[in-house]
């Protein structure tokens, strides 16, 4: 559709990084572009008003940019899930595997109200493992899932497949 072109055309396919033989989305032109970003903001935000979410969860560090004015525009709250470390006080912590090794990904235990919904936004859906590591985060945090929404996915990768044991009714949607 419209949203869909104006925003592909605004991703920029950069070759050989952050490493040879990957193909990198950069969003800046993207975020940079007052019409496009402004779209892809509202959109995220009538999206978090469909589901019925009082929390829009971004993912550090792209999924800030878009959460937190998607957040805004609902008339949601926003909370962080950020890097291991990054939060203070109590937090759950949840790790995950990358392509060599793996990382930890938190969220304060406090963030959200029991039972509360949340969508949870982010740029890229790749492998999926960051986004299935803030999904057991969002349960444990006793908050309950309404919907995962990314910019965009790299179907080749399989991310969708490996979420779909943790969605439940949730849907998942590549803009
Ligand atoms: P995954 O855990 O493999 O699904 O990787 C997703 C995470 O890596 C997201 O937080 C993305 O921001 C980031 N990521 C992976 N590939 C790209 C890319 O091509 N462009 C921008 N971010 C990416």
């Amino acid at each position: 559709d419209d949203l869909a072109a104006l925003l592909a055309s605004r991703i920029r396919d950069v070759p050989d990084y952050p490493k040879p033989g990957v193909v990198f989305k950069d969003i800046a032109p993207l975020l940079d572009d007052a019409v496009a970003f402004a779209a892809l903001v509202d959109h995220l935000a009538a999206r978090a008003k469909a589901l019925g979410a009082t929390k829009v969860v971004g993912l550090e560090a792209r999924g800030f940019i878009l959460a937190a004015p998607a957040a805004y525009a609902a008339g949601a709250g926003f909370v962080p899930v950020r890097k291991e470390g990054k939060l203070p006080g109590p937090c759950f912590s949840q790790a995950y595997d990358l392509e060599y090794g793996s990382a930890v990904i938190e969220v304060q235990c406090d963030a959200f109200v029991p039972g509360e919904r949340v969508l949870v936004v982010d740029d890229v859906l790749a492998t999926g493992g960051t986004v299935e590591a803030s999904l057991d985060l969002v349960r444990r945090a006793g908050a309950e899932l309404a919907g995962v929404a990314v910019l965009m996915e790299l179907g080749f990768l399989g991310g969708r497949e490996r979420l779909q044991p943790h969605l439940g009714e949730a849907p998942l949607e590549a803009i």
